[in-house]
């Protein structure tokens, strides 16, 4: 899969990022096994740097991914009981208990959460001292494809003085799946490439 590239680029001094630095698949890893880990566009104080940072203002992608199996598990099971007791065919028992077992994991997202709101940390450092620069992810979701893209966000560089905008790279790149593993805290442990 190819995907677009986008560059944040100061209009001051030569300092620019592309969206390429959200790429990729992140994950929470806790004794009990992994969880998916949202992030957005931040600035850290401590990397003097655009990164990816925690995002725990929005888990509507968690709700969306749990509402899609609990229809399903409705549908298919009468009640929860109905699925430990009954005979029912392989793929089925399969199925539901790969819903719940994906369910639960977004669960641990959202209590996560609501639990760390407002101590998000910068994910390649771990610095708290970070500001929010989720409006990148505004600004892209809503492009024209028609006109090329000026957008400003807003944001002026710091001890710099100049202001990011996005711009188009008019380039795609292909993703090679990487996954980035963290602590509960937002600690880094591990990153890996995956198929
Ligand atoms: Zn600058
Ligand atoms: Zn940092």
């Amino acid at each position: 899969m190819s995907m677009p590239v986008y560059s944040i680029e100061c209009n001051k001094c030569d300092y620019g990022v592309t969206n390429m630095l959200l790429w990729g698949h992140s994950v929470y890893a806790d004794e009990q096994g992994e969880f998916p880990c949202n992030k957005t566009y931040g600035w850290c104080n401590e990397c003097q740097a655009i990164r990816a940072i925690e995002d725990f203002s929005d888990v509507s992608y968690q709700i969306e991914q749990i509402q899609m199996r609990t229809d399903w598990l409705s549908e298919h099971n009468s009640s929860i009981w109905h699925r430990i007791f009954s005979a029912m065919g392989p793929w089925k028992a399969r199925r539901t208990q790969a819903y719940l077992d994906e369910i639960d994991k977004q669960m641990k997202t959202i209590a996560l959460a609501h639990k760390r709101i407002g101590s998000e940390v910068c994910l390649a450092c771990s610095s708290k001292v970070i500001q929010d620069l989720k409006l990148i992810d505004g600004v892209l979701q809503t492009r024209s494809n028609k006109s090329p893209m000026n957008a400003s966000i807003n944001f002026i560089h710091p001890n710099c003085g100049g202001e990011f905008i996005v711009h188009d790279k008019e380039m795609r790149f292909s993703i090679r799946h990487k996954k980035k593993t963290y602590r509960p805290d937002g600690d880094f442990l591990k990153e890996e490439y995956y198929e």
